[in-house]
């Protein structure tokens, strides 16, 4: 068998059927923001593999990192042992995260997180003889994983709720904010998250959102103000309030979290995808010093989770050179950049009579289609334009490394306005 019919007959892939003929694409190596193929055709990635991949492929610094960690000690259990690692890492963070969050739980995926978040908020409330506070508001259009609890708070369309119907907690979902970003929110943009904080108070433990950019729930933009006002109403109802900036930690939104457009800070953040550069599968979820306080003081008197791969050392050694190529880096530049060559190369889209929106902020570029794409002919179409590009539903989306040229991300573009428009 060769190498296509292998993986056709015996692997899956993210959200796909066994018997697909969606075709993959087998990938021999990467090299900044190229993606050459068996085949030997280059394709410039648009995806940083799914947000992960901000300083590019195979980068020197990052394999020094990892490879001089693995001539020490590739992994360890955590459990009454640390390393520096992982201390180094604590290191690097805290200055960069809202202050007021001082205590890290590393774990291995953005699911694990967001699902750790939702166990420290509940032995929180448990412990302050709350115990009825189990249930989670969210909101339509949100994505925060695919475990059984991190599901629950995803959008009830998207994330299938139907099919998981008996399997899945039930949540509180508030309409999706519409006050686009840039935009003011008014009073009435936020009436009715605050009439269901209003209602649900007494059996809430947690808002749970992401934070300005809802990602793989519909790639929406929506207003600095609305972030804000969540912020002020969960204190005046006395909520917790977990932001998951899993997509949008690290600088892909111009600020190096995106809590940062609002000067709000949450009681639990989440971060992952960006955390290695897209090198090794790493997450972490941040509280207070209040939140791990009470849990301190509770009758459990611990925090009850604890990964096996718990702060995986070769994880870390890539997080801390990641975050030392943003340090050393002009990011931010680099994100306006991006950001200024979307805003100019991709709004010619509006004018074509397939496309509902086109949207920007940061390095990422939206565009939002009347109808489903047909997935299978317009992979093929960006594969043959010399791009990689992997849309979802009606959205075509593009997110590329940050250190892409002006030159390749024009190519990117230019492959994608010439795709959609030929889309019938
Ligand atoms: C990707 C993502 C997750 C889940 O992370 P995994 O590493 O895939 O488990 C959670 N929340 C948001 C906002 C994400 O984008």
């Amino acid at each position: 068998m060769n190498n296509n019919d292998i993986d056709q007959q015996y692997i899956w892939h993210p959200y796909s059927a066994m018997n697909s003929d969606l075709p993959v694409f087998e990938v021999e190596s990467a090299n900044g923001v190229r993606l050459k193929l068996s085949n030997g055709k280059q394709l410039i990635d648009g995806m940083s593999s799914w947000w992960c991949v901000i300083h590019g492929y195979n980068h020197p610094q990052i394999n020094a990192a990892i490879t001089a960690q693995l001539g020490k000690m590739s992994h360890i259990m955590f459990g009454g042992l640390t390393h520096e690692p992982a201390i180094e890492l604590t290191r690097a963070l805290l200055p960069l995260v809202p202050s007021s969050l001082q205590n890290i739980f590393y774990s291995d995926s953005g699911s694990v997180a967001v699902e750790v978040a939702m166990k420290m908020v509940i032995q929180y409330w448990h412990a302050k003889q709350q115990p009825q506070r189990q249930r989670f508001i969210s909101f339509r259009g949100g994505y925060h994983g695919d475990t059984f609890a991190a599901m629950s708070v995803c959008d009830p369309v998207t994330g299938m709720h139907g099919l998981f119907e008996n399997a899945i907690h039930k949540q509180i979902f508030a309409p999706q904010p519409q006050c686009r970003f840039g935009n003011n929110c008014i009073d009435d943009d936020i009436a009715a998250f605050e009439v269901i904080l209003e209602q649900h108070a007494a059996q809430a433990a947690a808002v749970i959102l992401e934070p300005i950019v809802q990602g793989a729930g519909g790639m929406w933009f929506y207003s600095a103000g609305y972030l804000t006002k969540v912020r002020e109403l969960c204190d005046k109802y006395d909520i917790l309030l977990i932001l998951d900036e899993i997509a949008t930690g690290f600088g892909r939104t111009g600020e190096m979290f995106a809590c940062q457009h609002a000067d709000i800070s949450p009681d639990i953040m989440c971060i992952g995808k960006s955390l290695t550069g897209g090198y090794l599968t790493l997450a972490a979820t941040l509280s207070t010093n209040d939140i791990a306080n009470v849990i301190d003081s509770s009758e459990a008197g611990v925090f009850m989770h604890g990964p096996t791969y718990m702060a995986n050392p070769l994880a870390c050694a890539a997080a801390i050179a990641s975050l030392q190529l943003l340090k050393f880096s002009d990011w931010k530049h680099n994100v306006k950049r991006i950001e200024k060559i979307f805003l100019q190369e991709l709004t010619v889209c509006k004018e074509f009579t397939n496309v509902k929106d086109v949207r920007v902020l940061g390095a990422i570029g939206v565009i939002e289609m009347k109808q489903p794409v047909n997935m299978k002919e317009i992979t093929q179409a960006f594969v043959d334009a010399g791009v990689w590009v992997r849309p979802f539903g009606k959205l075509v989306y593009l997110m590329p490394p940050f250190i892409i040229s002006d030159d390749d991300l024009k190519k990117l573009t230019t492959a994608v306005v010439n795709v959609v428009k030929n889309i019938n």
